[in-house]
């Protein structure tokens, strides 16, 4: 499967943001968004161009970068959610946030969306009792996610749940402590994604 395989931070200084792409090291001084807070190569201190399209262009690639989503696979979420009844652009969100990797990150099993993914394809995860391996899995309200047995013996893992309880639980979701267990609770609103993304652009940008 196609994935980015770049510097991680050199898109959080593009997009002129932290995105959190790198676990533990974004919450230290040694961000490079903290240190370098200005687009990466030779023209990244220039000046900025702000067109219409250009704007649109850098909210997608903002999401698709929180996200870890390639091109055509976030086009295919646009789709879906152009299908489904309701707001595009809430309902692109909200699959994007309901993806099982995001889920397990957001539960605190991994320090960043990417380690989430290499949790779930090693096969540490479970969905409702059964091994699922696949990151991009659609969860639905009342799916619980839980630690295998084996796994939950893993220090690195221990670790990377421990410092994850200061990034706090969005409330849509429910952690068991001390069992490695979590619950979706409800499909999150659009109020419930705590994401700097401007959605509307994204519609905007690929209904031209
Ligand atoms: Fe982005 Fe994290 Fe790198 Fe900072 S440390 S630039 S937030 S990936």
């Amino acid at each position: 499967m196609a994935r980015y395989l770049g510097a991680a931070c050199r898109l959080c200084r593009r997009e002129g943001m932290k995105l959190f792409l790198k676990g533990e090291r974004c919450y230290t001084e040694k961000c490079a968004v903290e240190r370098k807070n200005y687009p990466p190569g030779q023209h990244g201190q220039g000046r900025q161009k702000n067109s219409n399209y250009g704007l649109q262009l850098r909210e997608k690639q903002k999401a698709k970068r929180i996200f870890g989503v390639l091109e055509g696979q976030f086009r295919n979420y646009f789709k879906r959610a152009e299908r489904k009844s309701g707001i595009t652009g809430e309902n692109l969100l909200c699959m994007l946030e309901t993806r099982f990797d995001n889920i397990a990150y957001h539960l605190g099993f991994a320090s960043s969306r990417k380690g989430a993914r290499q949790l779930i394809r090693h096969g540490h995860l479970k969905i409702n009792g059964r091994k699922v391996n696949i990151p991009t899995y659609q969860l639905k309200q009342g799916d619980t996610i839980e630690l295998r047995e084996k796994s939950k013996k893993i220090e690195w893992i221990k670790e990377a749940m421990e410092s994850a309880e200061h990034r706090g639980i969005p409330q849509w979701l429910e952690i068991v402590p001390g069992k490695f267990t979590g619950t979706v609770r409800n499909l999150p609103t659009r109020e419930d994604i705590a994401l700097p993304i401007q959605e509307q652009l994204i519609v905007e940008l690929y209904s031209k």
